[in-house]
């Protein structure tokens, strides 16, 4: 009933993963569906295997970041998909305008090759979630659990008769043999809301995660016990970083050596840390974890 798809972004396998739900009649769920780029990629697999794209009638977004929904449209507009999204994201998959201009403001000239095209979806296409609320379709039933800390806007949805939670990015990045990163993109990393989500999430006592980076993990308790000394391990760095005046710059490759340490030493091979990498840019904790610090704690890193 549970598939997990390879999404393959940039040719690069480990990287974004997609799951999708079949009920009794056929029908599909799909949670986060990657960037526009693999749209194709996902629609084959989902043919080859005899699931049928088409049959996707339901996509549930965790958040709105592109490498997880950036392609959202591309469903509805082939497939008459009906998207799930968190209230404060919805507005931007209806208006990307301001989407796309921050994103660019990240990735330049990169915009197409890593995401694709990015439009905007009807509005009556999208229905906006609500905490506790069940999606129910054919059968299936899905509940949203509110889980804010890696983006202000982000959705977990807990599949109960598998105890399995979809869990988007708020239960980190997981790829190979390697260890749990805690992908911390800016604009609203927030370690206070992140750590309480992952309480929320222990309160449901899943027997699996589904993390779009990547797939099922076994192990919840252990996995997040890691996800969360991580995550405060690398805040803490940050600051003490930021205290001694560096800048982002100068942080970026020193934080480069020290997560790769923590890679290697957890057993990530070469082509882990590629994935690693592309599915949670260092680049990108830097600039999180920096203003995280900077806009809710100024008074400690600024002496
Ligand atoms: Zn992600």
């Amino acid at each position: 009933m549970l598939h997990q798809i390879d999404a393959l972004h940039l040719s690069t396998p480990n990287v974004i993963c997609v799951a999708v739900l079949q009920a009794e009649d056929g029908t599909l769920i799909m949670i986060d569906c990657g960037p526009e780029t693999v749209f194709e990629n996902v629609v084959r697999q989902l043919d080859q295997r005899g699931l049928g794209a088409k049959n996707v009638r339901h996509l549930l977004a965790t958040h709105i970041h592109l490498d997880h929904n950036g392609g959202a449209w591309r469903w509805q507009r082939e497939f008459g998909t009906t998207v799930h999204v968190h209230p404060i994201g919805a507005p931007h998959m209806v208006d990307p305008g301001k989407l796309v201009s921050s994103a660019t403001r990240i990735y330049g000239d990169r915009m197409g090759y890593l995401w694709g095209e990015i439009q905007p979806l009807p509005r009556d296409s999208v229905v906006v979630t609500a905490d506790h609320a069940k999606i129910q379709v054919s059968g299936l039933t899905l509940e949203v659990i509110e889980t804010p800390g890696h983006a202000q806007h982000h959705n977990a949805f807990w599949w109960e008769p598998n105890r399995i939670l979809f869990s988007g990015d708020v239960a980190g990045v997981a790829i190979g043999k390697g260890p749990i990163f805690p992908p911390c993109p800016p604009p609203d990393v927030n370690l206070e809301l992140w750590r309480a989500s992952l309480e929320r999430i222990r309160a449901l006592n899943p027997r699996q995660l589904f993390l779009t980076h990547f797939g099922l993990r076994q192990q919840p308790e252990l996995h997040l016990r890691e996800l969360e000394a991580r995550l405060t391990d690398w805040a803490a760095w940050m600051k003490d970083r930021m205290s001694e005046g560096k800048s982002e710059e100068e942080i970026l490759p020193e934080f480069r050596r020290f997560t790769e340490n923590q890679l290697v030493a957890a057993g990530a091979t070469p082509v882990d840390l590629v994935a690693y990498e592309q599915a949670d840019p260092a680049a990108m904790s830097v600039t999180g974890l920096c203003r995280y610090w900077r806009k809710h704690h100024p008074d400690l890193v600024f002496s």
